[in-house]
């Protein structure tokens, strides 16, 4: 990508005269710096589950183990796949939606639909282990990419549940609300009572590989990549995220979304609504 140019100037040198532009070479820099840590970050998530991996089937091959230890190893060696396939999945889905066009004039997506399955998702991941209350206003759309929308909504709902200790109190609900200049949008609301996070933190959480507790987020299967993937739907659908959080007491991760104008919407979509 080219600097910007900050300015002109005409020189005169002798008899000869000049233009000189002057670039902000720092810009490109600084992007050069961002790939260059992407890909030591990427590289170095891929490096360790991969190390463990390997450990362990050496010691499949060479050991002795007995049925249970068999299991054992087996189950270990499959979580560690499992995390390299979580991440490469997010590297894919990061990628797709930075190489392709916006989603603005995409198809009638169903918001109302997709909260209530983000909500059934969150009871099943819980298991019972949290209180969850899903309130969702029905018949509430937008235009866009349905799968796009569904990663973002469920996201946040899958960080609700990881930083939200046992019997945490987790409430989703999507109601319609307008933004601050007055525009028709849907806001989608998980409230949390778990681990929080202090303000510093909050502004680099849409970062790739941003993580305040990094074993924390490993451990329950988190990449660090989520709320970046979050942060690009919400954008590229002209929408808005915005996060508050306290630690000890908890988190409250709001996406706006602008509604279709459903007079505009196809004939079978609108039929769908009434
Ligand atoms: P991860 O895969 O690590 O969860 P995300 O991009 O989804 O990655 O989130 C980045 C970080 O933001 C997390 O590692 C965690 O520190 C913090 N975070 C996200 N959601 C919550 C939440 N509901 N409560 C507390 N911390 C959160």
């Amino acid at each position: 990508s080219r600097s910007k140019v900050l300015s002109v100037q005409l020189v005169s040198y002798g008899d000869q005269q000049m233009l000189v532009l002057s670039r902000d070479v720092t810009q490109v820099e600084k992007l050069e710096r961002m790939r260059r840590d992407f890909i030591a970050n990427v590289s170095h998530e891929l490096k360790t589950p991969l190390t463990v991996l390997s450990g362990f089937l050496e010691t499949f091959r060479d050991l002795p183990l007995s049925k249970e230890q068999q299991a054992e190893y087996l189950n270990l060696m499959y979580t560690q796949a499992n995390r390299m396939q979580n991440l490469v999945e997010d590297l894919l889905a990061l990628s797709a939606l930075e190489s392709s066009p916006s989603a603005e004039s995409g198809e009638l997506v169903d918001l109302s639909g997709i909260a209530q399955k983000t909500g059934d998702e969150a009871q099943q991941l819980s298991g019972g282990k949290h209180d969850i209350r899903v309130e969702v206003e029905t018949g509430l759309f937008a235009m866009g990419n349905t799968a796009e929308i569904f990663s973002a909504f469920s996201n946040i709902v899958t960080n609700a549940i990881r930083y939200t200790p046992e019997r945490g109190k987790i409430s989703i609900a999507l109601r319609k609300t307008e933004n601050e200049i007055g525009k028709s949008c849907a806001a989608f609301v998980v409230q949390d009572t778990g681990i929080g996070v202090s303000a510093e933190h909050i502004p680099r959480l849409t970062e790739r590989f941003y993580r305040v507790d990094r074993s924390r987020s490993r451990e329950s299967g988190g990449t660090g990549l989520g709320l970046a993937i979050v942060k690009h739907v919400v954008q590229r659908h002209d929408g808005e995220l915005d996060i508050q959080s306290r630690p000890n007491a908890g988190s409250t991760f709001t996406i706006l979304m602008p509604l279709a104008k459903l007079e505009a919407a196809p004939k079978s979509a609108a039929a769908q609504i009434t």
